[in-house]
């Protein structure tokens, strides 16, 4: 079935998120207040906006509220990503997914509301080293 995804923040988390679910036939606004870096999805995602996702009005112009899905994949400005994603709760999004930079900002996330916080690199680690674990078991 197909859902409708903003993406806020389009680095390489953001950037392969809009990709992989675009390839996958998804509807999806990507969002970045970096011009060049909004001008380099403008041929995959479904609509492209050069914007500060900070700024509320921009938000609401956007029907932010009216999405399936919100990624806040905005990285190192942890400020932005707080308050993005706590706009973005407050507005009544059903499913917010959080990218966070370090243990302390996955905690406020969550304790904002995000549905889903994931914290890329300890999250690949944890699986890759879960999987050498299993393959070792099965070759001994
Ligand atoms: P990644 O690891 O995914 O590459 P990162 O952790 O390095 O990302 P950043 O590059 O800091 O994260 O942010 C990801 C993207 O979010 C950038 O393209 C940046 O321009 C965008 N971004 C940051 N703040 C905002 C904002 N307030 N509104 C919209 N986009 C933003």
């Amino acid at each position: 079935m197909k859902q409708t995804y903003a993406i806020i923040g389009l680095g390489r988390f953001g950037g392969s998120i809009c990709q992989t679910l675009v390839e996958s036939d998804q509807e999806v606004l990507a969002i970045d207040s970096n011009e060049d870096r909004a001008n380099a999805y403008m041929d995959i995602a479904t609509h492209v906006v050069v914007g500060n996702a900070q700024d509320e009005t921009t938000l609401r112009s956007l029907g932010i509220r009216n999405f399936d899905q919100v990624i806040v994949a905005i990285g190192e400005d942890i400020q932005a990503s707080i308050l993005v994603t706590l706009m973005v709760k407050e507005m009544g999004v059903p499913n917010i997914l959080a990218k966070a930079n370090n243990e302390y900002h996955a905690r406020v996330l969550e304790k904002i509301g995000a549905d889903r916080v994931v914290h890329p690199e300890r999250d690949m680690g944890v699986r890759i080293a879960h999987k050498m674990v299993s393959s070792n078991i099965l070759d001994s």
